[in-house]
């Protein structure tokens, strides 16, 4: 089968994520054989690179050979079984690693199998634990502006990206909206440092009103990533973990994208030196592999569920797919490289040589910004860079850069008018310059006229 045959069969039958269906009339839908490492092959044998980590799940290569054998070897042994009232042995292992790798205060582990699933679940446990201790009325949640954190009607209600929000406005429970530490939106000669205490400001005056209402801040740690990589001053975390201990409020990481090194660190709630109530992970969890999530919390939430069967005090939530062996294992093989080889110190060269490779972007016409923080490293793109007006959305600049990535083998996805690199942690440093090369071209051509 070549491109051309599989495409038609394709779109006769498949419904794709996120995508208008009808663009698949010019823009190509890219069938993929094969993936070895930061590469991929279609059935025509072209090759890309997956500069996103295929939407930020991939950490150590496509077809790992540590993470398949694991995953391999767990299915000649037990591929499934039912997670209540039975247990098994990736699950355990996992989770006692988690906990090890996580702040002490975080000492349980309850699994799911994808993150929007994991922020309902932190949801739900947040607004229970508070009923269940006896304090009524604390139903609202507070997020940021730009914040994401999935689909499922739950997590989209927490989310502030229009795009994917507005047309289910009426589906969903609305929270209170507290204006992002984003340091993109900094006054001209202001640090990030100053935004992020000028946002915790914000965040006091809304808590001093909302407080008694209110069971969970949530947030995305460092890096709010499909709002557009908009990035903030860890003082930010800090400042707003002693907030939700002064106001009686949890606070809820969403570590979904951030987690596992994208950052720099292990978790990013480690930069601000904070635990949070709830600690949500999930893509780079299993490497990649397969959906898995999970959610760390404290013994305290524990305990407020923990009685009496009659008290009606349990956390009754459940998927079929709960704590899956399969993706336990790859999870399990995951962790293993991170504990066996230097990763986060390799990163370090590898996220120099991103910003070496772009750092000629800064006087570039059309470019507001180069922003990095880790493996993260985001260009925005704007239509006046003195105003940083942006450019029209109906224009699709991005996509423009998409295009030209495709046309050279180079899998960028931007979004809107944000490119970006989050590339798997194999990649070497002459593909980082071929990527850089790759996008700064498209950049020049999307921009044009
Ligand atoms: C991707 C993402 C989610 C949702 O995870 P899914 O597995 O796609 O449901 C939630 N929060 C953040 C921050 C994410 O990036």
């Amino acid at each position: 089968m070549n491109n051309a045959d599989f495409v038609a069969r394709d779109l006769a039958v498949l419904w794709h994520p996120c995508t208008q269906m009808q663009d698949h009339e010019w823009l190509p839908l890219v069938p993929i054989r094969r993936g070895a490492g930061v590469w991929l092959e279609d059935y025509d044998g072209k090759r890309y690179l997956d500069a996103i980590s295929s939407w930020w799940v991939n950490l150590f290569g496509h077809v790992n050979p540590r993470i398949s054998a694991a995953v391999a070897t767990q299915a000649s042994q037990l591929e499934h079984v039912i997670f209540g009232g039975f247990s098994h042995e990736p699950a355990l292992l996992l989770a006692e690693r988690l906990v090890a790798l996580t702040p002490p205060t975080l000492s349980r582990c309850f699994f799911a199998d994808n993150g929007s699933a994991a922020v309902e679940v932190a949801l739900k446990m947040s607004y229970h634990y508070w009923r269940n201790s006896g304090i009524a009325g604390k139903s609202r949640v507070i997020n940021l502006t730009g914040a994401y954190h999935g689909e499922t009607l739950g997590a989209l209600g927490m989310g502030d990206v229009g795009l994917y929000r507005d047309a289910y406005a009426e589906l969903l429970r609305a929270p209170i909206t507290a204006p992002s530490p984003d340091a993109y939106a900094r006054e001209r000669g202001e640090s990030w440092a100053a935004v992020a205490q000028r946002r915790l400001a914000d965040m006091q005056a809304l808590l001093e009103r909302h407080a008694h209402e209110v069971c969970a801040v949530i947030i995305e740690p460092l890096v709010q990533c499909a709002g557009g990589m908009r990035m903030h001053h860890a003082d930010y975390l800090t400042g707003l973990r002693a907030l939700c201990d002064r106001y009686q409020v949890h606070l809820i990481a969403d570590e979904i994208a951030v987690g596992f090194g994208r950052t720099g660190t292990l978790f990013a709630c480690e930069q601000a030196g904070i635990a949070p109530d709830f600690l949500c992970l999930s893509k780079g969890l299993t490497g990649g592999y397969l959906p898995l999530a999970v959610v760390l919390t404290t013994d305290t939430v524990y305990q407020a569920f923990y009685a009496e069967y009659a008290s009606e005090r349990a956390f009754l939530h459940s998927h079929s797919y709960t704590g899956n062996p399969l993706g336990c294992a790859a999870a399990l093989a995951t962790l293993d490289i991170f504990a066996t080889e230097p990763v986060l110190e390799r990163n370090r060269a590898l996220a120099a040589a991103m910003a070496r490779q772009t750092a000629h972007l800064v006087d570039h016409p059309h470019i507001a910004e180069v922003r990095q923080t880790g493996m993260i490293l985001a260009i925005e793109l704007v239509r006046d860079k003195a105003s940083r007006a942006p450019f029209p959305w109906q224009e699709r600049r991005g996509l423009r850069v998409y295009q030209h990535g495709l046309e050279q083998g180079v899998l960028l996805r931007p979004l809107g008018n944000v490119v970006y690199f989050m590339p798997p942690y194999v990649i070497t440093e002459d593909e980082i310059a071929h990527l850089a090369r790759v996008a700064c071209r498209g950049i020049d051509l999307a921009v044009a006229d």
